[in-house]
């Protein structure tokens, strides 16, 4: 496993979460780069979210550290094959296995007729629940830690970005300076870590933001489907920590990129830079280019965005 992209701000590990890219090229596979997926594993939980599924995820996914049983939800930018070709195998392979968690699927209209049709046709079923979700541009769920947002994009067909966002953490209650000062430990101690004002037995009123230390600040990572250049990218990649965009072609390429509904190395990091992102990993290249390429396209990257990084397929980066 490649580890690249170390971005250590915090000293708890608990809350770093990672990105892993199953596949990093764009439209068809080849033997340097599988389509794309790219799996967030989230901070704690250990939660999966896979943002696209391309074919052969699920080898892709055999060969990484992910863990299949904590795989829970799928977000799929749009319905083009490269993106949702390996949705089938995943799923009811993940049956097969016996894995019963439940399992939700996010994306454009269509999505639950292609997921429903190549079960049914092939005669699979899925043993955990599956819901389906098709989505419109504006906010996809909050589950009370993570907030994320669909953006529409400028492509041949409907796409979305996913703009996902950490809610922030209160600080730590600093119970020894309360135990100093003769609070008793209690069940008010949870109104406390909230900030709350609690009166004790004894008549004293105490608030509790005064002993909170600071708040972290939640982190925001913004996952672009194919897209040429649009206005909605400055938004969704607003002030983010990283920003995971498309070059599918080279900057002298802009005219056939933009003409497909993709975008070049340049514009990415035009959209980085003016969103105020703190880094940005390109990924989803053309099969055009061989690993001798990568230095040049990173090039062009980094001279408008320096804190650019290439993805490659297995890479895992830190956030
Ligand atoms: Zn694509
Ligand atoms: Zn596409």
């Amino acid at each position: 496993m490649i580890m690249i992209g170390l971005n250590l701000r915090s000293a708890n590990r608990e809350d770093i979460m990672h990105l892993t890219f199953l596949g990093t090229g764009a439209g068809a596979p080849s033997l340097q780069r599988n389509v794309t997926a790219i799996a967030l594993t989230l901070s704690k939980s250990g939660d999966t979210w896979l943002f696209d599924c391309g074919e052969a995820t699920q080898h892709q996914f055999m060969r990484s550290a992910l863990k299949p049983s904590k795989l829970e939800k799928i977000f799929i930018t749009h319905l083009h094959g490269d993106h949702i070709f390996g949705l089938p195998g995943l799923l009811t392979s993940r049956s097969m296995a016996g894995l019963l968690e439940p399992m939700t699927i996010y994306g454009p209209k269509g999505i639950k007729q292609f997921v429903e049709t190549a079960l049914s046709l092939s005669g699979s079923y899925t043993g955990f629940p599956l819901e389906i979700v098709e989505i419109e541009a504006g906010e996809v769920l909050d589950d009370g830690e993570f907030r994320v947002i669909a953006y529409p994009m400028n492509h041949v067909v409907e796409c979305y970005g996913y703009r996902i966002e950490q809610h922030d953490k209160p600080g730590f209650l600093d119970a020894p300076r309360l135990k100093a000062e003769g609070v008793p430990r209690g069940p008010w101690y949870q109104d406390l870590k909230e900030g709350k004002r609690i009166r004790l037995e004894d008549g004293r009123e105490i608030n509790g933001a005064e002993y909170l230390g600071p708040a972290t600040r939640g982190k925001v990572i913004a996952i672009f489907g194919d897209t040429g250049p649009t206005e909605a990218a400055l938004a969704l990649a607003a002030n983010v920590d990283v920003m995971v965009h498309e070059t599918t072609l080279e900057a002298a390429m802009a005219e056939k990129a933009n003409g497909r509904g993709h975008s070049t190395t340049i514009q990415a990091a035009e959209v980085a830079k003016q969103a105020g992102a703190k880094r940005m990993i390109a990924t989803h290249f053309s099969s055009r280019y061989l690993s001798g390429d990568r230095e040049r396209l990173l090039a062009e990257c980094q001279s408008v965005f320096a804190a650019t990084e290439l993805a490659r397929d297995f890479a895992v980066f830190e956030i």
